[in-house]
């Protein structure tokens, strides 16, 4: 889940960033860098995918604040007796085998949805072979998948490690039995202690914990307990979403974001910071806005995207990234299912414009200011003076100067990097990246 953004409004600033600007607002100066492709966004946007995400739609209902595209399928512990889930494993395979491979092994395999440990191991299996005959797995691939508490065990998690499954990203939010409720998951408090009693029994160590702030009734001291809860089980990795009221969501029925009974933003935003303190003093790193990871044992797939490098993204919803071009696939089973047919008869040919040198510039700051080490400043400004002209780098650099006075942006003395600070840039991140995209623009207020 990720969240948006204002000042002060802090954890929500954390995760919804701003679109980039279009290149076709921009100077002529750009039209012209864009012909000539220099960039080393470029070369990264171009260069064979070593990654792999499977969008797995199926949930046991669907929670209050969800706005992914799924399909509720009550409350069976797995897909093996729904049609819908087994009819859906056909067509992702489907998919897969008319996926030209660009020539590199997969590195990371990322299955999301969704509740992608609802299906059966069986079907998990056959998605991983069907992978491999494609693209081929290298052997020291991370192979990730989300799983809800009730949704899975030892049997289940048995079979899947024994596939190539080595990491595991469980669905907490929180855990406490009546929170749980008030935002609509379908799990308790007790089936998160077993799944995590599973985990700590050493079949798949490396595990991470989804953790949710900012939930109607959620008080300083609701968050206080999750996070000692959380820091007790030591998982190897963590990641914090605020809530976000998406449009159409039940809660966007009852709540206003940052009125009761939804903490206000500047509750949220203390909640950031406390999660910070005393997750960094237990010995995380905060190596993206969202989450954290002790040594060594930060997402190599999500990496992917924050480096904005190519992957492919296969099924419903999914977008892919490869050969410079994004393609969003059909958020309904029905349009997907014509896409794919479409697709399959193509040979697997994705129609789609290739993302623009200066949007690649763009994108690229955008993603790389979520990360704790940030971006290169220097090279960004040469590629930048290239596609936007000079006069774009002087209206940059006051954008810039006016962030570091104010604490939000730090500039390595001892390199050129330049990041976002923890946490008062994190909690800015969206007012920062407007400022920047408008200065880039000449929009400057
Ligand atoms: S488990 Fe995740 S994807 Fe499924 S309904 Fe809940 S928030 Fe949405």
């Amino acid at each position: 889940m990720i969240s948006e953004s204002s000042a002060e409004s802090a954890a929500i600033e954390s995760s919804k960033l701003p679109e980039s600007p279009k290149s076709t607002q921009s100077a002529e100066s750009i039209s012209r860098s864009d012909r000539s492709n220099q960039s080393i966004w470029h070369d990264r946007a171009y260069a064979p995918p070593v990654a792999a995400y499977l969008h797995i739609p199926f949930c046991r209902r669907r929670c209050f604040y969800c706005d992914f595209p799924i399909s509720v399928i009550g409350d069976r512990r797995d897909g093996s007796n729904s049609l819908g889930v087994q009819t859906y494993v056909d067509q992702l395979c489907r998919e897969i085998a008319a996926t030209p491979s660009q020539g590199r092994s997969l590195e990371t395999v990322f299955f999301g949805g969704g509740t992608p440990s609802l299906l059966t191991a069986a079907q998990i299996v056959r998605l991983l072979e069907a992978l491999d005959r494609q693209f081929g797995i290298a052997a020291t691939a991370e192979i990730s998948i989300e799983m809800d508490p009730g949704t899975f065990d030892r049997a289940k998690l048995e079979t899947i490690a024994a596939a190539g499954v080595n990491r595991i990203s469980v669905g907490v939010q929180t855990f406490e039995d009546r929170l749980l409720q008030a935002i609509g998951r379908s799990h308790t408090a007790d089936e998160i202690e077993t799944a995590i009693a599973l985990l700590q029994s050493g079949i798949i160590d490396n595990f991470s914990l989804d953790l949710m702030a900012g939930l109607p009734h959620q008080t300083a001291d609701d968050w206080e307990r999750t996070l000692d809860r959380a820091i007790a089980i030591a998982p190897p990795h963590l990641s914090y979403y605020d809530l976000i009221v998406e449009p159409g969501t039940v809660f966007d029925r009852y709540y206003q974001p940052g009125a009761a009974p939804l903490p206000t933003e500047a509750a949220a935003a203390e909640m950031y910071r406390h999660a910070a303190d005393r997750l960094t003093a237990a010995g995380y790193d905060h190596y993206e806005i969202s989450n954290y990871a002790q040594p060594d044992r930060a997402c190599r797939h999500n990496l992917t995207y924050w480096h904005n490098a190519t992957y492919y993204g296969l099924g419903l919803g999914a977008t892919s990234y490869v050969n410079g071009q994004r393609v969003a696939r059909p958020r309904r089973r029905d349009a997907y299912a014509d896409w794919l047919d479409r697709y399959v008869e193509s040979g697997g040919v994705l129609e789609a414009e290739a993302v623009t040198a200066i949007d690649l510039a763009l994108e690229s700051v955008m993603l790389g200011l979520r990360t704790a080490v940030g971006i290169d400043r220097d090279l960004w400004r040469s590629e930048l003076r290239q596609l936007a002209g000079v006069a774009a780098i002087v209206r940059v650099d006051r954008v810039v100067d006016q962030y570091e006075r104010a604490g939000a942006i730090a500039v390595e003395t001892d390199s050129t990097r330049l990041r976002l600070t923890d946490p008062e840039g994190f909690l800015r991140s969206n007012s920062v990246l407007s400022d920047l995209f408008n200065a880039i623009e000449g929009d400057e207020s």
